[in-house]
Formats: C-alpha cells, structure tokens, sequence
C-alpha cells in the first residue's frame, strides 16, 4: 500500500526493519539508555554490532518524544534514528510524546541529508500503545510533517505482524 502526501512517497509494508537495504535511515523504538533491549531495539544492535551501543552510550539518556541519530555501522542503512516512544498510561500527553518522536526523526533525518526513512510501529509493543491509535498518529504526524520536507523523499512502515500491517494500511487508507 502506498499514498503520495505533497511529493512524499509513504508507504506500509510486512517486515523487519533490520532488512530494508534501499533505505539510508531506520528509526529504533529505543529504550532511554539507548542500549539493546528487546523487540525492536534488540534486533537492530544485533544486526549492527556492538559498534552502535558504543556510539550511543555519549548519547543517552534520551527523553520520550526525542530523537538522536548514529551510523549504522554493519546495517545495510547509513543511519539509525533512535526514538523514544511514550509508555502508554504513565507517560503523558501520550499521542504528544508519539508524534514528537515521528516529527523530531523526520527533521533530523531532513538536517543529516537523509532521503528515505523506515519507521517501525513505535511504543505499539512493550509500550502498550494501541495499535489503532499509534498508527493514526503515525500517519498523520507523517502527513503533517510532509510540505516541510524537501531532502526525506519517501516513508516506509515496516510492520513485523498481520494486525500491525492491518492497522497501519488502515490508518495510511483514511489520512485525508
Ligand atoms: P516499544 O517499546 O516502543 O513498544 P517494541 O520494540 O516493543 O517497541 O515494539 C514496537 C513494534 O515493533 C511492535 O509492533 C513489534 O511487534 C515490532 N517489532 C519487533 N521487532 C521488529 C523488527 N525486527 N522489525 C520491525 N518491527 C519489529
């Protein structure tokens, strides 16, 4: 599924964000300590080496709704946009502290000259935000950030599961 939002190309997609080589940033759903964990955060300093946790330690702690950028490393993409997603029910104003994390990665993937950018479903996993609801803010803070891009051509949502692909190609179908 793919829409077009003032010459920005989004689309949704099944998949692990570890393996998007045609995209030169994926953001993490990181933890404040910008260090491994689970889900997604855990999948992406596997798949880079112990070389990213390294160039984040400087980094952290990150606040939620905030966003830091690094290299890669052995990811296939030349950076990694770590974002931290509000806890649902404790950190508030939650649909606030989400679209600061889409906002503030999309400007700092703008500010580094970065073209094209894969999101996964932030804060919907160990975070507990409902997946209906991260994924409208996802897509509307995407579709609002859209004339203000000029270098971020295109917008991928890498989805790990049937009801998060549903709930995204649902929210990208009903953005006006
Ligand atoms: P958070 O702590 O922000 O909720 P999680 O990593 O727990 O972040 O989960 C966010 C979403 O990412 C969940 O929908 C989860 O299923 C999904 N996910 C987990 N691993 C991957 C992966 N390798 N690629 C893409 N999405 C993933």
């Amino acid at each position: 599924m793919q829409r077009s939002f003032d010459g920005l190309e989004v689309e949704v997609v099944r998949g692990d964000i570890t393996d998007q080589p045609d995209v030169e940033a994926i953001v993490n759903a990181a933890n404040a300590e910008l260090m491994p964990g689970g889900g997604v955060a855990g999948a992406i300093h596997r798949a880079a080496g112990p070389e990213l946790a390294e160039e984040c330690r400087p980094l952290a702690p990150i606040r939620p709704g905030q966003a830091v950028i690094t290299g890669g490393h052995r990811l296939p993409n030349r950076h990694v946009i770590h974002v931290l997603g509000p806890v649902y029910g404790q950190d508030r104003p939650e649909e606030k502290l989400l679209a600061d994390c889409y906002r503030n990665a999309l400007r700092l993937a703008e500010e580094n000259g970065v073209s094209s950018v894969a999101f996964p479903a932030v804060s919907a996993g160990a975070f507990g935000y409902p997946l209906d609801e991260a994924a409208r803010v996802a897509v509307r803070t995407v579709r609002e950030e859209a004339s203000r891009l000029r270098g971020v051509r295109r917008v991928r949502f890498v989805l790990f599961g049937e009801r998060e692909l549903e709930a995204f190609r649902r929210a990208l179908e009903e953005a006006a």
